[in-house]
């Protein structure tokens, strides 16, 4: 077949680009299968779509790189890159990720077997086929890239370190509810990133993370050993010190410490509880039928707050749904910064309780609840504030950072602290979302796009998803639509079962279960060719939420 395409692709020289068409389909290689998925139809449309089929007796690697799910999903990451670095200067792409190792759809490991999906651009002269340069694709890079991915061709010690350190960062994670933590930074990590828009590691000025006596713990890996590190403790901690002193770099590892980081990121030991969410405002955002009122009564539109509706969020109750919302999804850690908070939500001074008081201020401040909501709830909190002391009173730690060295100052905040009483914490009401109100087609077609990191569109409906943060990669945006289509598809969203449960049945599904590999990605993708990644429940719910027809049917 191989030898049958590069002729093909000779004869097709000078036609017209629409010829291309005729590609579609098998072709056996012998050593692999190239699938041709999606052709475009002219040489502006979107790249074509094509599926690598490697057998397990081409690739031969070994069982322990891919028999455990973990491991699993770091041989297809690590492979996916390789084949990224194979690919250079050629017109065929793959999505290799950044400094995170997700489960993606553009490498898949299934019983040994490698499956890779890619994009091409299909070479033209304008609007006629440059046959050659086809041929040189399919017939001469992707042959090379595949000859790079047998085991015995890759550089192995390499790909083992990388499994292995996607391995002790979950283990690390999965260790944290066992050890009463949050989070943990392992000593030696680096946490600042190049610049504000690279998430590679800084350079040499990096002041590398070292913990505070007080706050040092050693957890067991399973390669890397015994490992040092700050243990951020469950409760309420808070992280204090002077501007520019690192105390948002620390928060921002923190938030991505959910994810697994690829050697040599700096942050391969920074894990944070799975279930963590940012918080942030997002004035303007849509909120529907949310239970807010927690932190929200007597609004002065006389609006019921456990069930608050708005098309455009204030900074105050924007924060407040996300809380809310992050509960509701199941959230048991809130991650919040000042630099990203609505002051008024967050505390409120004597002086301004004296002027504005009673009914007047519908807002009870973070700083009641964030003690009930642990006490009550289990709920944890890390907490970046540089500029009020109001949270001495409430913290069960404090960490001080000192020209981004953490320092301990528990002792001294509490002697600073006063006597505060709390307001007791009604956990939101869980929410029955309306499926018809979850629509992925637009003209009878399903529509899941992105604009860049910041637009999700879905069916008809746009929907803004920068205020979630810990979205990291652009594929995730997709595989977040591709969730929420599968939550109506399936029956999660029934119209009965409240949000909470749909996930967790959206959590199921996406469980990687087992050898047979099918997996997240695979579950995700049916019907779909292009690159994704596969979402947290908490983002998933986060789009939803974000969703401008999205409909609530019920409480409980
Ligand atoms: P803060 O929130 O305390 O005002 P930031 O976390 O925003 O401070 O950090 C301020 C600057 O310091 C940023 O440019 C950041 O990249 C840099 N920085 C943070 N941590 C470190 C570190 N450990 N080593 C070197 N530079 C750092
Ligand atoms: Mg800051």
């Amino acid at each position: 077949d191989a030898d049958r395409l590069a002729e093909e692709l000779e004869r097709m020289d000078g036609a017209s680009y629409g010829r291309y068409k005729s590609l579609s389909g098998d072709w056996d290689f012998g050593d692999f299968t190239l699938t041709v998925e999606r052709v475009q139809a002219d040489p502006f449309a979107p790249p074509s779509r094509i599926a690598v089929h490697l057998p397990a007796d081409l690739v031969r690697m070994p069982e322990h790189a891919w028999r455990d799910p973990v491991r699993r999903r770091a041989t297809a990451d690590y492979l996916v890159r390789v084949a990224h670095r194979k690919l250079k200067g050629a017109r065929l792409r793959i999505d290799a990720g950044g400094q995170q190792v997700l489960e993606r759809a553009s490498g898949r490991i299934a019983g040994g077997d490698l499956l890779l999906r890619l994009g091409i651009e299909l070479p033209g002269h304008g609007r006629r086929i440059d046959g050659r340069a086809a041929r040189r694709e399919f017939c001469d890079r992707l042959p090379e890239m595949a000859d790079a991915l047998r085991w015995e061709a890759l550089d192995t010690a390499e790909a083992e370190r990388f499994a292995d350190t996607v391995e002790d960062s979950a283990a690390l994670r999965a260790a944290l509810p066992g050890l009463g933590l949050v989070a943990f930074v392992a000593d030696g990590s680096v946490l600042p990133r190049a610049s504000g828009v690279s998430d590679r590691p800084m350079d040499g000025a990096a002041v590398p993370f070292a913990s505070p006596e007080e706050l040092r713990t050693t957890v067991s890996l399973p390669h890397a050993g015994e490992v040092s590190g700050m243990g951020v403790p469950e409760g309420v901690t808070l992280i204090v010190g002077g501007g520019f002193h690192g105390k948002s770099t620390l928060l921002h590892a923190l938030e991505r410490g959910v994810y697994d980081h690829v050697p040599g990121d700096g942050r391969e030991l920074v894990a944070t509880r799975a279930d963590a969410v940012k918080i942030r405002a997002e004035e303007g955002r849509r909120v529907e039928r949310t239970d807010v009122s927690a932190f929200v009564r007597n609004l002065p539109t006389g609006a019921d707050t456990s069930r608050f509706r708005t098309a455009n969020a204030s900074g105050s109750t924007s924060q407040a749904a996300n809380i809310a919302e992050a509960l509701e999804a199941g959230s048991a850690a809130l991650l919040v910064d000042e630099d990203t908070t609505a002051t008024n939500l967050m505390i409120r001074d004597a002086r301004m309780q004296e002027l504005v008081h009673g009914d007047r201020e519908p807002l009870t401040p973070f700083v009641d609840l964030v003690r009930p909501l642990h006490r009550e709830h289990g709920v944890s909190t890390v907490l970046v504030m540089g500029g009020s002391g109001d949270y001495f009173d409430v913290a069960d730690r404090v960490v001080m950072l000192d020209a981004y060295r953490p320092y301990d100052v528990t002792e001294r905040a509490r002697a600073l602290a006063a006597q505060r009483t709390d307001a007791g914490f009604a956990p939101p009401a869980h929410r029955v979302v309306d499926p018809r109100s979850v629509d992925a087609t637009a003209r009878g077609r399903t529509r899941i796009k992105r604009r860049d990191m910041d637009v999700l569109t879905f069916g008809e409906s746009e929907i803004d998803v920068r205020g979630l943060t810990q979205l990291v990669d652009p594929g995730q945006l997709i595989g977040v639509g591709l969730a929420m289509r599968l939550m109506v598809e399936r029956g999660l969203l029934d119209g009965r079962r409240t949000l909470a449960e749909a996930l967790d049945g959206l959590d199921r599904l996406l469980a990687d279960d087992g050898d047979g590999g099918s997996g997240g990605a695979a579950v995700l993708g049916r019907g779909h060719s292009g690159d994704f990644a596969v979402p947290r429940r908490h983002e998933v719910a986060g789009a939803l939420n974000r969703l401008r027809t999205l409909a609530v049917l019920d409480e409980r």
